[in-house]
């Protein structure tokens, strides 16, 4: 299998038209491209930057398909559509794409820390049950630590799935991006779309920074957390997240875990590829809407991590953090994607709102792909479209982190 050479295959000359263009070069942006590309439709990636260079180069690579502690049965029925197709369709991408994508299915832990927790956990259990799922399982303490041994042994337990796991991001969307250009698409990175062109409720193009026009029949919104600044009229949250990662920790067993610690969602994983242990979530700094793009990390964010990685694991005290970074992700105001066509223009469509996009891009790049060329929309989007969100102002915190957005949203 082949490497995806980054950059080596993209293109600089801009055409004047093309059928479909595609804004933002992330995950999202170059599966969604891929799957045009694939039913034969002309189709351009625009990337303001590198490929790859906003949150899909900068997170975890957890494959998980019910992440975090959703209690709420609807919510859990449509997200496990989605995820539980794309984990399908992920088993055999590396040899689609013909790249190796480090895609391993490993399981995943959501771990308890205290009595309470392990309550909560198995309440979640039974109601993603209920809610169809068939795959979670709650496992006791001992079992837990069999899978996972160098877990603390404070644990009291943990809710885990089996088909869950691990990938490689830059591999994964790389791997998207170079298979639009083999298929007779093109991707331009450093170039950024300055606005979106409308006449008469339809889509004509876009216009780059630069001042070029490309005129489109069909335009594709997929900047995640940037989606709002040029599509105002649905709000898109951004979200700043953190991670760090230690040298190589060969002793541990590849195993995405989840976890709350001091009242925060966080998380680790092992980098297959290397076995760096990676870690984010705590102490992520309170921000404004427009500092949540800030991509400097600050002390407190990295004694944070180190405290993830000394409270989960005390066995390997010793290992250094050697890097850390901050990117940012996106919430739908429902804290669910949002994925559809936008009301009152025709021909422009929106994929935003991801935090854990790992579990849903191949399917989102096939079902909106399809909904593009169709202009209908495929079932399993429609509980998902931005309807229901169009011209609505929403009250967020003015300043918020991912731990005051979980406790704003369980509020409101
Ligand atoms: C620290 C961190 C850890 C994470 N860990 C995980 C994890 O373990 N598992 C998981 O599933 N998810 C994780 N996530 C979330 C995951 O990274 C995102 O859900 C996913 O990458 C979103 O992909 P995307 O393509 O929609 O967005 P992005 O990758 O952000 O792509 C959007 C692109 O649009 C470009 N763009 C913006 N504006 C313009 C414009 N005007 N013109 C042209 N281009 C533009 C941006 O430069 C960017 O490259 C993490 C995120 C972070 C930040």
């Amino acid at each position: 299998m082949s490497h995806p050479a980054s950059g080596e295959n993209f293109s600089s000359d801009l055409p004047r038209e093309c059928a479909h263009v595609v804004i933002g070069g992330g995950l999202f942006g170059c599966s969604i491209a891929y799957h045009l590309a694939r039913k034969n439709k002309e189709v351009i990636v625009l990337e303001r930057r590198n490929i790859c260079s906003g949150a899909s180069g900068r997170n975890g690579g957890q494959v998980i398909q019910l992440e975090g502690r959703d209690r709420n049965e609807e919510s859990i029925k449509r997200r496990l559509a989605l995820t539980g197709e794309n984990n399908r369709m992920l088993q055999g991408l590396s040899r689609e794409l013909d790249v190796e994508l480090e895609y391993h299915r490993t399981g995943s832990l959501d771990i308890a820390l205290t009595e309470g927790e392990r309550q909560e956990l198995e309440e979640i259990v039974r109601i993603q049950k209920k809610a169809g799922d068939r795959e979670v399982e709650f496992l006791g303490r001992e079992e837990t630590l069999r899978l996972c041994p160098v877990l603390t042994t404070e644990i009291k337990g943990a809710r885990y799935r089996a088909s869950d796991g691990t990938i490689n991001p830059f591999l994964y969307t790389h791997g998207f991006a170079k298979n639009v250009v083999r298929l007779g698409g093109a991707v331009f990175p450093h170039t950024e779309v300055k606005k979106i062109l409308k006449k008469k409720g339809k889509v004509q193009g876009v216009e780059t920074s630069s001042g070029k026009k490309i005129r489109a029949g069909k335009v594709i919104n997929a900047t995640n957390a940037w989606s709002s600044l040029l599509v105002p009229e649905i709000d898109i949250l951004p979200l700043r997240q953190i991670a760090a990662v230690t040298e190589p920790a060969s002793a541990l067993p590849i195993c995405p875990v989840e976890a709350f610690l001091d009242g925060e969602a966080v998380y680790t994983n092992i980098q297959p590829g290397s076995g760096n242990l990676v870690a984010g979530g705590l102490r992520a700094l309170a921000m404004s809407r427009q500092g949540q793009y800030d991509e400097t990390v600050y002390q407190p964010e990295v004694t944070g991590a180190a405290r993830v990685f000394s409270c989960l694991y005390p066995g390997l005290g010793d290992l250094s953090i050697i890097r850390a970074w901050a990117g940012t992700m996106a919430l739908g105001p429902d804290f669910l994607p949002v994925i559809g066509k936008v009301p009152e223009i025709e021909g422009l469509y929106l994929s935003a709102g991801f935090y854990n996009g790992m579990a849903y891009a191949c399917i989102i790049g096939e079902l909106v792909s399809e909904m593009v060329i169709t202009d209908k929309v495929p079932a399993p989007l429609v509980a998902f479209g931005p309807e229901k969100y169009y011209r609505k102002n929403f009250r967020w915190p003015t300043e918020y982190n991912c731990t005051s957005l979980s406790e704003f949203f369980a509020r409101t």
